[in-house]
């Protein structure tokens, strides 16, 4: 049976909010002791950079990994993914689905996401759980020790299917060495580990729902989007980008951009499912004004603070914007007219 332990790493939530710090220090110590787990505290991951020890250490994590942080599953993962921590997405049984409308029996499970994946990654399982979710550490305590056994039930089908198909040396070497003693963190003390980041604001991609459209690297007149050598979309510039401005994550088509730290779920990394056009648009009408008009003030408010000349509508916008005027009415847009009309 093989013996890899699973990696936990608690990120720490910023302030000191003490409702927080007990939730997260009764969680590392029902943990500290369980077999099977390494346990680490790192500080908040977003605000992590490239020389953090915490990044380093996480960076350094070889097999399946639980992360406990305070933040979106979605947004840890890839977050993570931009730190070059790669793995599958583990699903937790914790985290809310995304939501869908009871009172529509006939509503479809939401399209799987068609974007281009991310690249690379290993074959190991990150799994993610909001410490938002529940204020009682127990419920996180039990989805550990869940996670863990599916991960051992895992490694060991992987293994009897080795056993009777046809390993390879690398395969039989990697089981080899998860046999040998695992010491989580040799290299970093806990003080290293938690030296305070500075906070951070910068765009997080999942690529999962990534088309690679382009659309933001047009939208974003600051510089901080690039390409790789793929021309694939990616964050280069991330500290370019201006605290607080969400503008590109609404011009997204795909809801791909996520920024872990803003207020509205949808921009910060919640469940992506079937909510409909139609209660997007009503939030958009009664939170006032389409999301191209409210992104493109966001954006011209940043180019005069920073003494350039505000755009508007004029520069970055996709031209699906541009011909979605010239498309005759459907019916969301006769239900906003008469939702118009009744003066609400
Ligand atoms: S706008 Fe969205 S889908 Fe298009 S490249 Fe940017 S992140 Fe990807
Ligand atoms: S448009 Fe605004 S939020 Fe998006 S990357 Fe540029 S500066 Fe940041």
């Amino acid at each position: 049976m093989s013996r890899q332990r699973l990696t936990v790493v608690l990120s720490q939530g910023q302030g000191k909010d003490p409702r927080k710090r007990s939730l997260e220090e009764s969680i590392a110590a029902a943990l500290l002791m369980e077999p099977g787990l390494d346990v680490s505290i790192v500080p908040y991951l977003y605000d992590l950079d490239a020389d953090h020890t915490g990044r380093l250490f996480l960076e350094s994590v070889p097999g399946d990994m639980l992360v406990l942080g305070w933040m979106y599953p979605r947004a840890a993962f890839w977050l993570l993914d931009r730190c070059d921590i790669k793995g599958h997405y583990g699903e937790n049984l914790i985290t809310p689905k995304a939501e869908v409308d009871d009172d529509d029996e006939e509503q479809e499970e939401p399209a799987p996401p068609k974007g281009v994946g991310a690249v690379n990654v290993p074959d190991r399982w990150i799994y993610c759980l909001d410490l938002r979710d529940h204020a009682d550490y127990t419920v996180y305590v039990q989805e550990v020790r869940r996670v863990a056994a599916e991960c051992v039930e895992r490694r060991e089908t992987q293994l009897k299917s080795w056993i009777q198909g046809n390993p390879t040396m690398v395969q039989l070497g990697r089981y080899m060495r998860e046999e040998e003693p695992v010491v989580a963190t040799p290299q970093f003390t806990s003080e290293q580990l938690m030296q305070a980041p500075q906070r951070r604001w910068y765009p997080v991609i999942d690529y999962s729902r990534c088309t690679n459209c382009m659309e933001c690297l047009d939208f974003c007149l600051f510089g901080v989007y690039g390409v790789d050598k793929t021309d694939r979309i990616l964050v280069e510039d991330q500290d370019n980008c201006k605290k607080g401005c969400p503008a590109c994550s609404r011009v997204c088509p795909e809801q791909a951009i996520i920024f872990p730290d803003y207020k509205t779920p949808a921009i910060a990394g919640a469940p992506v499912g079937n909510i409909g056009a139609l209660k997007i648009d009503l939030t958009k009408l009664f939170g006032g004004g389409d999301a191209m008009t409210m992104a493109a003030r966001e954006r011209d408010r940043e180019l005069v603070a920073d003494g350039r000349e505000a755009v508007g509508l004029t520069v970055g916008i996709p031209k699906r914007q541009v011909d979605k005027h010239q498309e005759p009415k459907d019916d969301l847009d006769k239900l906003m007219d008469a939702l118009d009309d009744l003066d609400i």
